[in-house]
């Protein structure tokens, strides 16, 4: 396994005084390291075999949920740093277009969700003035996030449900609204 040139092909010297076996432990993993890493997964990671060092540190050739494949550092691995091919990450960052994608933005409650908004926040609005112009807000997770807001509200009951604010002078929050269901026929807006 070990071999007894160099990586010039020139025979290993032990004269610099570690001995070539010396130096090879420390930079291949034993067996017993490596057979324990084999088959580990780590989120949608699943290492397949070692793969070449890069800057004398331990990599590994991994398999990804996706069908994709990557090769990650083994600290990494073991840091949670890598935990896929790439797909995740570009999955949290294209979630925004991702929920557009998906048809979420067809749906009342993203429509309500993208009014309420613009009530509080956009001052050009026609509805601003009962809104942001009266200092009401609308709670950071809910503006950064329309999956958090329908995680919270739950689907519209019928066309006959508005959203509303228990205490109208508070902001849109969890805490502070419910569905409504109203006597028009349709639904106003929040
Ligand atoms: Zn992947």
């Amino acid at each position: 396994m070990i071999s007894a040139l160099d990586r010039h092909g020139r025979p290993r010297s032990s004269s610099c005084g570690r001995s070539s076996i010396g130096t090879s432990f420390n930079l291949v993993s034993t067996p017993m390291e490596t057979q324990s890493m084999l088959g580990r997964v780590f989120t949608r990671l699943t290492v397949i075999s070692e793969a070449p060092r890069a800057n004398r540190k331990r990599r590994w050739h991994c398999s990804c949920s996706c069908g994709g494949t990557t090769t990650a550092y083994h600290w990494s691995l073991l840091a949670g740093r890598s935990r896929s091919c790439g797909c995740l990450k570009s999955e949290e960052l294209n979630k925004w277009q991702a929920e557009r994608l998906h048809g979420k933005c067809d749906t009342p409650e993203y429509k309500i969700w993208t009014l309420m908004k613009r009530r509080c926040f956009d001052a050009k609005y026609r509805g601003y003035p009962k809104y942001g112009g009266r200092g009401i807000i609308v709670c950071d997770e809910w503006q950064n996030s329309f999956m958090a807001f329908r995680r919270d509200v739950g689907p519209q009951p019928s066309p006959y449900h508005t959203l509303e604010r228990v205490d109208e002078d508070k902001a849109f929050c969890p805490s502070n609204c419910r569905w409504l269901k109203t006597r028009a026929r349709k639904a106003r807006l929040p």
